[in-house]
């Protein structure tokens, strides 16, 4: 057999895990080291806001691993020796493997090392996010006030978050005290929807300010042009970026770290190394980090996984140009954008809802022995 191991289970080693009978027939072992849990990121800024349950945006890896009947180790790859052919794992544990697929996706970008102070909420990995939830729901209800929350970034994630965490001062009876802080605030969305959803969130209480956070004291942050903000919760919402793992490889990575693949989803330099969602970029096919990437990657990884064990020729991964995605504004509405249209309302937050609780519950429904 050959030892095929897969590290993280982001979309698409989900997939994987679905249909682990046929890489059990194409004569692959295939073994998952992943956490024993999924956070979905669809449904994260649905738990932050109080409009939905952590139950409903996670997924018990463990269960769906022994339902596939995959062997699966719940702990995270802390190293790889490429030469070796071997991972280490934190729990100590040595792994060997003949093939190896990452699907670890990302973290958020902390270039001021402000991750690990107390106060500092990162919003990856999206635990992290969940237990910001929890923290700024406790203090809600216990001081009859919301703390002051200043996020880290003006960019999709950002207006996300600061929309979410408005809905659940609502949620609790309390004025939102929120600030977001960056440069070019909503210039990512198409056309004229960024002036739009800004100003949607400055009639609910968000302040914007121009400029970049660059430390932080136990009530306060600095900005770079030496202005202090008050600052009970620092979010960083300052971009994503591949986990260290993926640099520590050695291999050739592209912008933000991310393990530069051929279409065939390998390696460019090791034909061992596969990866797929945020922690990897298709050469000449860079995309920003999204779920639905890794989700459209999926059957390609698969076919590409078996091919590679059966010596047979691979499939080629072509991202799409265009793909839809919805903000979930923490008020019962949403933001749909697609290219360059874009629309505002509660239709958008229910399609949202659908397709993303959609996707969790098939991921939750695995046959067994798939
Ligand atoms: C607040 C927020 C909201 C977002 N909303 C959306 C949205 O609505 N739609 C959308 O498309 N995108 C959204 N995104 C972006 C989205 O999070 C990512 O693009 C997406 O999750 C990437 O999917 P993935 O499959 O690459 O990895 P992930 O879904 O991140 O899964 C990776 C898995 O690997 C595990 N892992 C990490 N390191 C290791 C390791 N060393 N060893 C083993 N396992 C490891 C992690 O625990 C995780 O379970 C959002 C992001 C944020 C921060």
């Amino acid at each position: 057999m050959t030892r095929l191991v897969l590290v993280g289970a982001g979309h698409a080693h989900l997939h994987l895990l679905a249909h682990a009978g046929r890489l059990r027939e194409a004569g692959l072992e295939a073994v998952l080291v992943a956490p024993a849990r999924f956070d979905y990121s669809g449904l994260a800024t649905g738990v932050l806001s109080g409009a939905i349950g952590r139950e409903a945006a996670s997924l018990d890896i463990a269960a769906l691993a022994k339902v596939a009947e995959v062997a699966h180790h719940a702990t995270q790859v802390s190293a790889v020796d490429l030469a070796g052919g071997r991972l280490m794992l934190a729990d100590g544990a040595l792994l060997d493997f003949d093939l190896v697929s990452f699907n670890i996706g990302s973290v958020a970008r902390d270039r001021q090392a402000l991750s690990g102070q107390p106060g500092v909420w990162p919003v990856k990995p999206l635990a992290n996010l969940f237990a910001f939830h929890s923290w700024l729901a406790t203090e809600m209800a216990r001081r009859a006030r919301s703390p002051q929350v200043v996020i880290a970034g003006a960019g999709q994630t950002g207006f996300e978050v600061a929309a979410a965490v408005a809905g659940l001062a609502v949620r609790h009876g309390v004025t939102p005290r929120i600030c977001v802080i960056g440069d070019a605030p909503g210039a990512w969305a198409p056309g004229r929807a960024g002036r739009h959803l800004r100003q949607a969130l400055e009639r609910r209480g968000v302040v914007f300010e121009m400029g970049e956070v660059v430390a932080r004291t136990s009530s306060a942050c600095q900005l770079g042009d030496g202005r202090s903000l008050p600052c009970d919760a620092l979010v960083l919402a300052t971009g994503l970026e591949a986990p260290p793992l993926i640099g520590a490889l050695g291999l050739p990575v592209g912008a933000d770290g991310r393990l530069r693949v051929s279409p065939q989803m390998r390696s460019v330099a090791d034909p061992r190394v596969f990866a797929a969602g945020d922690c990897a970029v298709v050469d000449g096919a860079e995309r920003p980090a999204a779920g639905v990437f890794g989700v459209r990657a999926a059957p390609v990884l698969l076919a590409n996984l078996i091919a590679a064990a059966t010596e047979k020729p691979l499939k080629v991964y072509r991202p799409q140009a265009r793909w839809l995605s919805i903000m979930d504004l923490g008020d019962g509405t949403g933001l749909a954008m697609r290219g360059g249209l874009w629309s505002h309302g509660r239709a958008a937050l229910w399609l949202k809802r659908r397709l993303d609780l959609g996707f969790v519950a098939r991921a939750g429904r695995l046959r067994p022995g798939a």
